[in-house]
């Protein structure tokens, strides 16, 4: 028993209550690197770092004195090259028959130490990698606030866009573009519910005059005072649009024969008696034709079309309606 405790897999020493060493196995002299008898009989203080003495006193021996024992301290001894050797010690007061003092048992310390950096390392890449990962959410974030600042630009020049491209950019009423696609609508509400509907044909008479009398300046002022005419004169239900040049035309939903050429008539009148600023009178010829069965976008077009040529060739400044030719 003794023999094995020799080379047991701790090192042990046995100290008195002042600390100096009385027993001590062949393990703990391998540990530090010290012969037996060079350790035998000297303070235990002898091979502790001036830290590890104050440990000693202000923790190892006031916990030992109170309750007996001290378990897993952990502490370094200088080896014999001054280098320090981590250990882990318990230690237990003993006294048996006149003999007193420590039974002190040390465990080597390297493989635990080495664990804890690795967990140390392990914590601290982690800790990095979050940061990192911290800092990439917010850039992506960043990132998405600026994709939907540019969306929300990218839907309002959108919508800017759509509006440009109905828009007659002279007098700022809708294109043919657009009256086009509605007329289509109304004549398939007009099919499917049998929804009646009049178009209008306007052309101003004699605008070349108005142009080579007064300017082409002159001449869009004109036009643009005709558009507000148009406006005021018809609901915001009906479609007004500038068709090209000094051609206009007007949808009117729901319009008959009778109601849509009262509401020419209306409009021919207004246009005659209204403050154009200029030395001429200016006047509309406008033909009128209203939807009938069989009926496309073109030949409604068309039917309008002859009703104003009819009223061009019988003197201008006046109305006709399709069905009256
Ligand atoms: P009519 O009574 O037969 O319609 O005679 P008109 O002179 O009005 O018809 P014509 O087709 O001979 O001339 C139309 C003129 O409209 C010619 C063109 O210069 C002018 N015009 C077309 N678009 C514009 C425009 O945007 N601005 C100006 N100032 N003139 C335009
Ligand atoms: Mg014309
Ligand atoms: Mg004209």
């Amino acid at each position: 028993m003794r023999e094995r405790l020799n080379t047991a897999p701790f090192g042990y020493l046995c100290i008195t209550n002042q600390g100096v060493i009385t027993e001590l196995n062949e393990t703990f002299c391998n540990m530090i690197g010290y012969t037996f008898e060079e350790l035998l009989d000297t303070h235990i203080e002898s091979v502790m770092s001036v830290s590890n003495k104050l440990l000693f006193h202000t923790y190892f021996y006031p916990f030992l004195h109170l309750n007996g024992h001290v378990e897993e301290m952990y502490l370094s001894l200088k080896d014999h090259e001054g280098k320090d050797v981590p250990l882990l010690l318990n230690a237990k007061y003993f006294k048996q028959d006149d003999v007193e003092g420590v039974d002190c048992v040390f465990m080597k310390m390297g493989k635990r130490i080495d664990y804890e950096q690795q967990i140390r390392s392990a914590k601290k890449h982690a800790e990095e990698a979050l940061r990192e990962k911290n800092l990439a959410l917010d850039k992506l974030e960043l990132l998405h606030n600026e994709i939907e600042k540019k969306q929300i630009q990218l839907m309002k020049l959108n919508t800017k866009l759509e509006k440009l491209s109905v828009t007659d950019s002279l007098t700022g009423l809708k294109n043919r573009r657009f009256f086009m696609e509605r007329l289509k609508e109304h004549i398939a509400l007009f099919q499917k519910n049998n929804m009646p509907f009049s178009l209008l044909i306007l052309d101003l008479d004699f605008f070349k005059k108005v142009n080579d009398t007064w300017g082409h300046l002159i001449g869009d002022h004109v036009l643009i005072k005709l558009a507000e005419v148009l406006n005021s004169t018809f609901k915001v239900e009906d479609i007004v649009a500038r068709f090209g040049g000094e051609e206009f035309v007007v949808l009117l939903p729901e319009a008959n024969k009778e109601r849509s050429k009262e509401k020419a008539e209306e409009l021919r009148r207004t246009v005659q008696s209204a403050e154009w600023r200029i030395d001429q009178i200016i006047t509309v010829s406008i033909g009128v034709a209203t939807m009938q069965n069989g009926d496309s976008d073109m030949t409604i077009m068309e039917n309008a079309d002859l009703a104003l040529y009819a009223s061009k060739e019988n003197g201008r400044n006046r109305v006709t309606h399709k069905d009256d030719l």
